[in-house]
């Protein structure tokens, strides 16, 4: 669990100047069935005979993907002003929790 602050003050590039932003956490979407564009090249590598190693027909163990517990978490900061989102460092954890300021 991490604790992440619900307002933080940040600058938004679209009124040029800093304001109190609120923090909310994005829904992830999957895109591609879950796979980024290297594991997609992977993936079509690996068919046909004879490849060993790098591109082997070999499924990638799944130790190695399911070797994370946790997962980036989406974070966003939104302007109060303009409502626009602005992207924020991303912290691995399992659970968010915010805690409020002040
Ligand atoms: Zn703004």
């Amino acid at each position: 669990m991490v604790k992440i602050p619900d307002k933080m003050k940040a600058y938004c590039p679209n009124c040029k100047k800093h304001v109190l932003m609120t923090v909310k956490q994005e829904k992830t979407t999957r895109r591609g069935g879950g796979l980024g564009k290297a594991a997609r090249q992977a993936k079509r590598r690996r068919r046909g005979y004879g490849n060993q190693g790098r591109y082997s027909k070999k499924p990638v163990t799944q130790t190695k993907m399911a070797s994370k517990t946790s997962r980036k978490i989406d974070l966003r900061l939104e302007c109060p002003e303009c409502k626009k989102k602005w992207a924020m460092n991303r912290p691995r954890a399992k659970r968010v929790e915010f805690v409020k300021i002040m």
